[in-house]
């Protein structure tokens, strides 16, 4: 007879390939060997050491993975997609890293940049020997980046940069920064490396969540990048658009982590901790709220899987990867909170990962489009009526 396993009830991980399964197992024991004990000491000082890790990361093999050539391994949408479940189930500044570098900052060259360009950062980025970030958010513009500030004017071959970002992951221990700024023609992106005259970066600190990620704001004053700066594939705000897409897919994988992890958890420690001398696992209320998490896990692990396939097959539309965001990180979030609570006090320490995970939701619950965004994406999806002003 077929065993079951509380983790995965449904086996939906027979769904996945063999290669699938291989990558899901040996991302998981690089988070469960090299990261997750470390976690508590990071996240309460508030430190992901990016500069160290990075290499590491690189050898994993999942930094920008899901590209082709220039040392990236060409991988399925649904081989990233477990990667970015295995690597937030440890945290989520550890998938926002690795997302950061590879969806958005490789992502926009690769898709847009000149061959120098990809020759000259590629690689690297890869390999982590260098990181990047992207920065379209700014203080005043946020779900409405159209209105960006940023401004890259030209002075005879040059371009001069002036403008501030904010909430900018790896911001300040970043060789690269993407920048969008808007031109004469419309936004277009900026390769600025560190170091730049004009060009700095300042940790945002006092975050509740997502301690163990670096979060920075990036100030350009009268920052002068030669002509080939500039990514020269695109115009407009479809550039950083369409990275935030490859992005947020990773996100609908990665919160499924999240949540399992959340889940797991609560299980192991409602079956050993006794209360009014019996396992407060036996308690019909602490199951009730097992069997919720168990069944929105599978749930949203089957929304992953069917949108990861959709993605292998060229046939993902953004309201697709919406769902999938909107759903799987509300969803994550709520089976987190519910978690804490199966662990009582201990819960509230760095010592189990409920509340850690949940915290750093809240972060997800915001950035890559908010959930009210998402909401509205799907809502002129199914109506046809923009909702948004
Ligand atoms: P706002 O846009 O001001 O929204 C505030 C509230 O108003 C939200 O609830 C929102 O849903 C709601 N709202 C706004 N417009 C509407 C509307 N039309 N209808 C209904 N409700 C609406 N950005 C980057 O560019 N690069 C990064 O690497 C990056 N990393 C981040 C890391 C962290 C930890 C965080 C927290 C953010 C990061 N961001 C990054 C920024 C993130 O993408 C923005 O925070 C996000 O887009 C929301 O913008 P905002 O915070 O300005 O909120």
């Amino acid at each position: 007879p077929a065993r079951l396993d509380p983790a995965d009830l449904l086996a939906v991980g027979d769904l996945l390939t063999d290669e699938e399964r291989l990558i899901r197992d040996t991302v998981r024991r690089f988070t469960e060997e090299r990261i997750r004990p470390n976690l508590p000491d990071w996240y309460e000082r508030g430190v992901f050491p990016a500069r160290e890790l990075a290499p590491e990361i690189g050898a994993l093999g999942v930094l920008g993975m899901h590209l082709d050539g220039y040392g990236c391994a060409g991988s399925t949408a649904v081989e990233y997609g477990v990667a970015c479940m295995e690597l937030e189930a440890a945290d989520s500044g550890l998938r926002s890293f690795v997302s950061v570098q590879g969806s958005l900052a490789m992502r926009s060259i690769h898709a847009f940049g000149s061959e120098e360009q990809k020759q000259q950062w590629l690689p690297d980025l890869a390999a982590g020997r260098a990181i990047g970030c992207f920065g379209l958010t700014e203080p005043d513009f946020g779900s409405d980046p159209a209105n960006m500030r940023t401004r890259a004017r030209r002075k005879g071959d040059d371009w001069v940069l002036t403008g501030s970002k904010m909430w900018i992951t790896n911001g300040s221990v970043s060789d690269v920064a993407v920048v969008w700024a808007q031109t004469e023609d419309g936004v277009r992106g900026f390769l600025v490396p560190a170091g730049t005259k004009g060009f700095t970066a300042h940790d945002v600190h006092g975050k509740l969540s997502l301690r163990a990620s670096v979060t920075s704001e990036l100030v350009l004053d009268e920052v002068v990048l030669p002509a080939d700066a500039v990514l020269p594939g695109v115009r407009g705000l479809r550039g950083p658009l369409s990275s935030l897409n490859e992005a947020r897919y990773g996100i609908l994988w990665g919160t499924v982590g999240a949540a399992r992890d959340s889940y797991t958890s609560a299980l192991e420690y409602a079956k050993s901790r006794i209360q009014f001398e019996r396992p407060i696992a036996s308690f019909q209320l602490t199951q009730q709220k097992l069997v919720e998490m168990m069944l929105e896990v599978e749930k949203a692990y089957l929304v992953a899987v069917r949108i990861g396939r959709l993605k292998d097959e060229g046939r993902s539309l953004p309201a697709h990867i919406s769902f999938g965001k909107l759903n799987n990180v509300r969803t994550a979030l709520e089976i987190a909170r519910s978690a804490r609570t199966i662990l009582g006090a201990n819960g509230i320490t760095t010592a189990y990962p409920p509340l850690r995970h949940a915290n750093n939701l809240e972060s997800v619950l915001t950035y890559e489009g908010t959930s009210e965004i998402h909401t509205l994406v799907l809502g002129e999806a199914i109506t046809g009526e923009a909702a948004y002003r």
